[in-house]
């Protein structure tokens, strides 16, 4: 006989505990650095083999109890998200394309033998957990409210196998714009000493062991000089993401047109909402719903196709290469001047105000979108 149906995350049966002692709120107009400040507030919703899903609980934001045999703490059985919620000029709250990030943080859960669960109830949580830290949504241009779903396992056993109990928690944060005084072209460097992903491994899932070991990685760039890391892959040194961004290339086509490229999702890229939204937006605009400021009487065809670094250079060099831009959550674009390779720098160009032809218009439509001066389907309100 089949396994009984155990018990599904039940938004309806969330309890709620206050804190008594709420935080004060970061001052107007204070820089808020990525990722120091929290919320009042935390979800937690646990999940054992036995019993399934348990009532998910709202408490005050705090520390969270592990044995020190945790499955976590010693096979990394650790999934996450990153997504925001925007305040906009009514009042009103939205997160961008919420049900993308519970997609992708279930696959992550099935990769790592983790539990998985209905994004739709885990939205609806999300919404009163924002409710409840309302205040907390910063207002100010190019402010959001970051917000991290996490799942581990936590049952305590030093065996490598399924974890047989998990915890999911979110904590909020709120974040200033990534690049406050407007956007700075970077400059990369070009890894070849180290990967990010392989073929049949973990990289097209947001799994904390992906992330520990870019850090070295990171760090060497940095003290090359360079800002971030540009993973390649293979001895053709395909490109594949941006430290961690998703790559977009742009060339000038043959036919007078641009071609705006991104890696296809091959197993060794993490599909990206902000990829997925680009690529959305750039081929609405071809498909006639134009977007102000892109490039019109031109043709900008869309391609998810392999690029070598080989290609990126030789098109730097004889003036095909229009721009180069990473893509995520936090910087949404950030475009990139230069890229460190085999001793030497291959140029980007960039345009006004570090923004290109592609990168610029997009970055305008989605972030109005994301404030809410665009209507979109892609917001939920909270
Ligand atoms: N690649 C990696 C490795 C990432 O960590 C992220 C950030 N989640 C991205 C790409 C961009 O994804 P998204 O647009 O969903 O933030």
């Amino acid at each position: 006989a089949g396994q009984p149906l155990l018990p599904g995350i039940d938004a309806l049966q969330l309890q709620v505990n206050k804190t008594a002692s709420p935080k004060q709120l970061p001052a107007p107009g204070a820089p808020l650095l990525f990722g120091r400040t929290f919320t009042d507030h935390m979800l937690k919703i646990r999940w054992t083999e036995q019993a399934g899903w348990e009532a998910p609980q709202i408490e005050p934001y705090g520390t969270i109890n592990l044995v020190p045999s945790a499955v976590v703490i010693h096979y990394a059985q650790s999934a996450f998200e990153g997504m925001k919620a925007y305040k906009r000029a009514d009042g009103n709250v939205t997160m961008f394309r919420p049900d993308m990030n519970m997609k992708r943080l279930n696959n992550s859960a099935a990769r790592l033998a983790l539990p998985t669960f209905d994004g739709e109830q885990v939205i609806e949580l999300l919404k009163q957990l924002i409710r409840l830290d309302k205040e907390w949504v910063p207002e100010a241009p190019g402010h959001s409210l970051y917000i991290r779903p996490t799942l581990i396992g936590t049952n305590g056993t030093l065996g490598v196998q399924p974890p047989t109990e998990a915890l999911l928690f979110v904590i909020c944060s709120p974040v200033g714009p990534y690049y406050p005084t407007g956007f700075k072209p970077v400059p990369l460097y070009g890894t070849t000493e180290y990967i990010r992903a392989a073929p049949g491994g973990t990289g097209a899932y947001k799994l904390a062991v992906n992330y520990a070991p870019g850090v070295v990685a990171q760090k060497a760039a940095a003290s090359a000089g360079y800002q971030q890391n540009l993973w390649l892959h293979g001895p053709e040194h395909y490109i594949t993401e941006v430290g961690t961004m998703n790559a977009f290339i742009v060339f000038h086509d043959a036919d007078g047109g641009l071609e705006l490229v991104t890696p296809p999702l091959d197993g060794m890229i993490l599909p990206g909402v902000t990829r997925d939204s680009v690529l959305a937006l750039a081929r609405g605009h071809a498909a006639g719903a134009r977007i102000e400021g892109m490039p019109v009487g031109k043709k900008v065809r869309v391609s998810e196709r392999p690029v070598t670094m080989e290609e990126v250079s030789e098109a730097s060099t004889s003036g095909r290469l229009v721009e180069l831009f990473g893509t995520g959550t936090a910087a949404v674009i950030t475009p990139v001047e230069k890229i460190g390779y085999q001793g030497s720098d291959v140029l980007i160009p960039t345009g006004p105000g570090g923004m290109g032809p592609i990168s610029g218009p997009i970055w305008k439509h989605l972030t109005g979108i994301q404030n809410g001066l665009i209507e979109h389907e892609w917001n939920v309100v909270v």
